[in-house]
């Protein structure tokens, strides 16, 4: 089984450590194409307006000056171009993506892409919160992921459906087991803008999100899950139709 291994972190990230780790408890053929730079929050864009900069690091192993998913092209259709990838593997990144993170994160798009590109494709990414802020807890996927890979391989994903893993933010003996999830949803009140002062005064701003804890994570969802200590397994499509509305729409325009 070829493996291609991505993140959104950067090729210099602990996660990437950790992925090809998992990536290796699962076969020898394992390839790296990872961003040169953290693309946290980058989705899933593509390089349209800049060339992308291929850099062998070592075997198996390369840098693009570009996104998660220009990696995922560049691996499938240039690198591994006479031998495509059996599965893509993107992460595990340093921090969940649940609920709306889905839609933001680089993490999941590497992963969205090599489902569009017909390519098994599952994210995983590593929950921490202000105890293992600096030391996210790692071998908590090291530990559960190859398993839970391999009998997701059993099964065999059907067309266009990624999966999205989570590892909650404990030690991989303080793991109550495996939750097959749904995307759960935030309280919006969780984001917000903090203002601040430059040196000459002048405004700028970062996007936050507030820390405190969703306080009812909705039932069945991966944020329950991970409040649970347990890894949130979630399935998601390629196709985001709302079919209940499409087919009340349709009624109303016919
Ligand atoms: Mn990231």
């Amino acid at each position: 089984m070829r493996i291609l291994v991505t993140n959104d972190d950067g090729i210099h990230a602990p996660g990437l450590e950790v992925c090809i780790e998992i990536a290796r408890a699962l076969s020898d053929d394992v390839w790296i194409v990872a961003p040169e730079t953290d693309q946290s929050g980058v989705a899933h864009s593509l390089s349209l307006n800049d060339p992308l900069r291929l850099r062998e690091v070592s075997d198996k192993r390369y840098a693009v000056k570009g996104t998660p998913t220009d990696c995922v092209i560049m691996g499938a259709r240039h690198i591994l171009v006479d031998h495509k990838p059996d599965l893509v593997l993107s992460g595990v990144n340093r921090g969940q993506n649940v609920a709306e993170d889905v839609t933001y994160s680089g993490t999941i798009a590497g992963a969205i892409e090599g489902t569009i590109l017909g390519i098994p494709s599952i994210a995983l990414s590593q929950a921490y919160g202000p105890a293992s802020r600096e030391k996210p807890h790692w071998d908590t996927g090291i530990r559960h992921a190859p398993d839970l890979i391999r009998q997701l391989l059993a099964e065999g994903l059907p067309r266009d459906v990624l999966i999205n893993i989570n590892f909650p933010d404990c030690p991989p003996d303080a793991v109550k087991g495996i939750a097959i999830t749904s995307q759960g949803k935030r309280d919006p009140g969780l984001l917000k803008i903090d203002p601040r002062h430059d040196g000459r005064g002048n405004p700028y701003f970062w996007i936050a999100f507030e820390r405190r804890q969703q306080s009812t994570p909705g039932n069945g969802t991966d944020l329950a899950a991970l409040a649970d200590s347990r890894v949130a397994v979630t399935p998601l499509r390629l196709d985001l139709t709302d079919e209940p509305f499409m087919t009340r729409l349709a009624a109303i325009f016919d």
